[in-house]
């Protein structure tokens, strides 16, 4: 498979080619344990699985790092406001670490959930302090570095390509700092590496380094982490949008200024973010959903997969429950008619399905499936192959199956458990029910019987039901 992604650094579409043949280094951000993950979180790391899928999927080994932040990250990204770590334990009476462990497993639960696969490797900030060091050491030494108030300060105007990924203009970041920004700041845009005593003195968990006792900045871990299991260059990183002008500007500055080899990271792909009816959807102004909110309202995990796999990852998308209602009848059809298909290949298919069919009926959908995702990860282009392909009786319901659950490694909507699952009776006697007008309206059309033909599909869309003519033969679905 030939994939193209869109690529943040330089704004295009571009074909992918990995810097090692047969293998991707990918990074995501991971969560900041500090609360639950809200259903906008969850939309970044189901665009990361389906990256990882589909690469997998194409055949290459991926690796897929991804970061718990459990100490650094202030509520502003740019070293503004309160530890987000701190601030939470503080609320909940419990430790930083407690606190971290909590929330990491809570999100570990969503995900899985969500059959979000779980990363190659999954790194703590807390665990890879010695690493962060190591990598603050490298920039200090090669001169990109300033301490002022206690702090190790990244100087951007010493990195002449700060801010390409987000287009920002390096004059404007240099100008002084701004209102209410940290005054030891040469730049407005500069960041802070290593914090010592400047900011909390209630830090609970600080480290010594050659800067004094204190706790890294938020960005140091991504760089940290990613080049330690990825290597200095690696092929993708990915994360929301919002991480664009300040967190992975900042992270390529840290990266390229340490090792000096540029680009770092060769494709950045970001998703859009998941907005409420009633505007964005932020852990910081409260009130958000999480996943056990949507559980909890009838909903099962995955039709919330579904839901976002219906937008590109790069639209933004608007969340609400009609729509999620309407994910969740569209996954239950789905289920439903891999149902049927399995009972068919199974042994119980009515006599005018059975025989031989030509393979090649499924292998036009996955062509075009396949190209859906070479094409920027195109869901749902990739969905509604799917859709065609479970709606087209004239293909044989092994080949349709056998389709359906290839496509549904990356898809990860469950369809191989939906298959097993008993199907209600109802609609076992609906469908037959179905395909024996559809059967008898052939016939009707054969005798010239047009009256009673149109009926029968008249009647049809009635129950909602959609009767198309196709050169094959007639097919049916849902309307
Ligand atoms: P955080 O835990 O705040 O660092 O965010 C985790 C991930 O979720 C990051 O990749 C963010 O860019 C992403 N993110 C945050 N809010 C949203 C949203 N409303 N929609 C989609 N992605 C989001
Ligand atoms: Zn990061």
């Amino acid at each position: 498979m030939a994939f193209s992604f869109f690529n943040t650094l330089g704004r295009q579409i571009q074909k992918f080619e990995p810097l090692r043949p047969g293998k991707v280094g990918f990074y995501g951000c991971g969560p900041t344990v500090y609360n639950y993950a809200h259903i906008g979180n969850l939309r970044a790391y189901v665009t990361h699985d389906i990256l990882v899928r589909s690469l997998r999927r194409a055949g290459y080994d991926v690796t897929h790092v991804m970061n718990i932040t459990d100490v650094g990250h202030l509520s502003g990204d740019n070293d503004e406001g309160d530890d987000k770590m701190v601030k939470s334990a503080e609320e909940r009476g419990k430790s930083v670490l407690e606190v971290a462990d909590f929330y990491t497993g809570a999100f570990f639960n969503d995900t899985g959930r969500m059959n979000i696969l779980r990363p190659t490797v999954v790194c703590r900030a807390t665990g890879h302090v010695a690493d962060m060091i190591a990598l603050i050491g490298r920039i200090e030494a090669n001169g990109f570095t300033y301490s002022a108030g206690g702090n190790l300060y990244f100087d951007i105007s010493k990195f002449p390509s700060y801010g390409e990924l987000a287009l920002l203009r390096l004059d404007e970041q240099k100008a002084g700092a701004r209102a209410g920004v940290d005054e030891n700041k040469r730049n407005a845009g500069d960041f802070v590496l290593w914090f010592t005593r400047s900011k909390f003195e209630n830090q609970a968990l600080v480290w010594d380094s050659p800067w004094g006792r204190g706790y890294p900045g938020w960005h140091i871990e991504c760089s940290a982490m990613s080049i330690k299991y990825l290597g200095e260059q690696f092929d993708i990183h990915s994360g929301g949008i919002d991480h664009i002008p300040i967190h992975h500007t900042n992270e390529i500055a840290q990266s390229e200024a340490a090792t000096g080899r540029r680009p770092w990271v060769k494709y950045w792909l970001h998703n859009e973010f998941l907005v409420l009816d009633r505007g964005k959807m932020s852990k910081s102004a409260g009130g958000f959903l999480t996943l056990q909110s949507l559980v909890d309202s009838g909903y099962d995990p995955l039709d919330y997969r579904y839901f976002l796999l219906g937008g590109h990852y790069r639209s933004q998308l608007q969340f609400s429950f009609d729509a999620l209602d309407g994910a969740k009848n569209a996954r239950k059809s789905l289920c439903d008619r891999v149902r049927v298909l399995a009972g068919k290949a199974g042994g119980r298919a009515a006599p005018e399905n059975a025989g031989p069919r030509p393979p090649e009926g499924a292998a036009k959908y996955l062509e075009a499936f396949d190209s859906a995702l070479e094409d920027d990860l195109s869901t749902p282009r990739a969905l509604a192959e799917l859709w065609g392909m479970l709606r087209d009786n004239s293909l044989a319901p092994e080949a349709a199956l056998e389709a359906a659950f290839d496509m549904d490694r990356v898809l990860g909507l469950g369809l191989e458990d939906a298959a097993k699952q008993e199907k209600p009776a109802e609609d076992e006697a609906l469908v037959r029910e179905i395909e024996g007008l559809v059967a008898e309206r052939a016939e009707a059309k054969k005798a010239k019987n047009f009256t009673r033909a149109d009926s029968i599909r008249a009647n049809l869309k009635e129950r909602g039901i959609i009767l198309e003519d196709r050169p094959g033969g007639t097919v049916w679905r849902r309307s």
